[in-house]
């Protein structure tokens, strides 16, 4: 548990004009639509942004004001946090905003008010916790082996934190899980300390959705807002290229998202994905009070059984909802109106305020 309590965050509150709130994140991942949803429903908006990377926010104009860092990781110094509250600001944090500010300095360090649960963070990031998140509600996830010499099938190997599918590969069989650790360790992309938390699991042959859900802690609702699939290299590029010459080459493909495409589910799965997200919500209400708050992720793969098979999940706005910057065709179905997951996020603080319930999605 951090040592950021959710009272000082309430006190810290109190002192906002509730009027002239600003919403802010930090200048990477999701925060284009985070800012331009924010100015949507008629926030104020702040950036906090690493010099030389200013480009894309001042090209789509959605940032008020800029805060302006050497570092990202600096967005949890003093000074910043000072500027933040000054704004009145609100914080949205995103998967970069984790990565770069660091979980520990997130839950001890950072004491600017946050949309969302913060103590969940920690609960995405480690796998452990995030496997108990999935099979305490029942979801169906992938077979995770203990050890490599149990390997009888095809099996994905994954190493800790968020490295965006970096040095992942795939191996039918023990002595082929040996040679992939040493040529991946040869590329430099692995260091002896991550090859004893290997994570093996089942390799899924299905399609890719990452299904992008919005809880609403004010209404109990379970939203769905968008789906994506990925776009990840080498994996894709080399899956172009015909068999023969795949055989040939002796290229070991990696999984390094580099983006996304926007993707619809079939109607008749629909139950499923609706009722998978009602777990997730469910079994985090029981196991990180209160509960999911706000967007997150179910990262799947729907076998030829038509078994939506949950891999991963983000208890945070996910870098897919960038595929629906205007709107999805679920977010249309549900609102009539272009809704991004960051307008999504705005709407929520939004009705708090009216309702003075800002205290019930904040830490
Ligand atoms: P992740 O970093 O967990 O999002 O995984 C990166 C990519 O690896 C995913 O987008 C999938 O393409 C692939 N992947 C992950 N887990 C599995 C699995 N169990 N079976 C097959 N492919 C997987």
């Amino acid at each position: 548990m951090g040592k950021v309590k959710k009272e000082d965050i309430l006190d810290i509150l109190k002192g906002y004009d509730k009027e002239n709130i600003t919403i802010a994140t930090l200048g990477s991942h999701t925060s284009l639509h985070i800012l331009e949803g924010a100015k949507e429903e008629g926030f104020k908006t702040a950036i906090v942004c690493e010099k030389g990377r200013e480009v894309p926010y001042k090209r789509f104009d959605v940032a008020d004001e800029y805060i302006m860092v050497d570092n990202f990781r600096d967005i949890v110094d003093e000074e910043v946090q000072e500027k933040l509250k000054s704004m009145n600001a609100i914080v949205v944090p995103h998967g970069s905003f984790v990565a770069y500010a660091g979980l520990d300095r997130v839950e001890d360090d950072f004491v600017v008010p946050m949309f969302g649960n913060r103590d969940i963070l920690r609960w995405e990031a480690e796998r452990d916790l995030e496997r108990q998140l999935l099979t305490e509600g029942n979801v169906r996830i992938p077979y995770k082996y203990s050890d490599p010499s149990e390997i009888d099938r095809a099996v994905m190997v994954k190493f800790p934190g968020a490295r965006g599918g970096r040095g992942y590969f795939v191996a039918s069989s023990t002595e082929e899980f040996n040679q992939k650790i040493e040529a991946m360790k040869s590329r430099g992309w692995l260091e002896d300390e991550d090859i004893a938390q290997a994570h093996i699991e089942e390799y899924v042959a299905g399609c890719n959705y990452c299904i992008h859900y919005f809880y609403s802690a004010l209404n109990d609702e379970v939203e769905l807002m968008g789906m994506d699939s990925r776009y990840e290299s080498s994996i894709d590029g080399f899956v172009r290229m015909p068999a023969k010459d795949q055989l040939d080459i002796s290229l070991s493909p990696s999984y390094v998202v580099t983006g996304n495409h926007p993707a619809v589910i079939r109607e008749s799965l629909l139950p499923q994905v609706f009722d998978i997200g009602d777990k997730l919500v469910e079994s985090a209400k029981k196991l990180v009070k209160p509960g999911m708050n706000g967007p997150f992720c179910m990262q799947t793969l729907v076998n030829d059984d038509l078994e939506v098979i949950c891999f991963e999940i983000s208890a945070r706005t996910d870098g897919g909802t960038n595929t629906f910057m205007g709107g999805s065709p679920y977010s249309y179905l549900k609102y009539n109106k272009p809704m991004s997951m960051g307008r999504r996020v705005a709407v929520e603080i939004k009705t708090a305020i009216k309702e003075g319930k800002l205290d019930k999605i904040i830490t």
